[in-house]
């Protein structure tokens, strides 16, 4: 079985919100293309934090760009304040078919613990449930697109191959916050180099 994996694709990635990519709208297109194909599955994931949660700068003191040691001694990068839970910049972006999903895994839920990946956590202590539900429907490949490819895209696509699924990126269905400006391509690269197939749109076949 096959599953479209939609990464963070919410108002506050894009811009206008309070962490943009800001070559977010550009996967639209492609993203749409991807919702009209018959997939076995769409599923799609949320950064969803709470307001005191630990990767916002504004909880430390911080500015957003720092790094900061959290107690249990993980490094964390500090963020803008996003996608606070039940917020409009938590919502789906506009602009794509947000009601062919049929799944949505939520993340970085616990205050505590930030999750790029939409598998598990930074301590890998908590599963999202996404592992779960993939096995339970027999779905061994996804396709995966969305926001960021050097954040959530990245560590959503190693944990899968890790887990033993074969993973597709859509490369024109993914962009980057590029902290420094090859960070996106180093990403893909990355995931590449781990198992993932990048393909663009004109080479995806269904
Ligand atoms: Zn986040």
């Amino acid at each position: 079985m096959k599953a479209l994996l939609i990464i963070d694709v919410q108002n506050d990635f894009f811009p206008g919100g309070t962490l943009p990519v800001a070559t977010a709208p550009e996967i639209l297109p492609a993203l749409n293309y991807l919702l009209s194909c018959p997939f076995d599955f769409i599923i799609a994931t949320k950064d969803w934090h709470p307001s005191n949660h630990t990767s916002f700068a504004v909880n430390h003191n911080k500015i957003p760009g720092e790094i900061a040691t959290l107690d249990d001694g993980i490094e964390q990068i500090m963020w803008p304040e996003h996608c606070v839970q039940e917020t409009l910049g938590a919502e789906f972006a506009p602009g794509w078919k947000t009601e062919k999903v049929q799944k949505i895994f939520y993340k970085g839920t616990d205050r505590n613990v930030d999750s790029y990946s939409a598998f598990f956590d930074h301590r890998r202590d908590k599963a999202t449930g996404l592992e779960e539900y993939l096995r339970e429907h027999q779905v061994d490949t996804l396709y995966v697109v969305g926001l960021a490819t050097d954040y959530c895209v990245l560590y959503s696509v190693l944990d899968a191959l890790t887990l033993g699924f074969k993973a597709y990126v859509v490369a024109d269905a993914c962009r980057g916050v590029d902290l420094a400006p090859d960070d996106s391509a180093a990403a893909l690269q990355k995931m590449k180099q781990a198992g993932a197939v990048i393909i663009e749109l004109q080479n995806f076949k269904h």
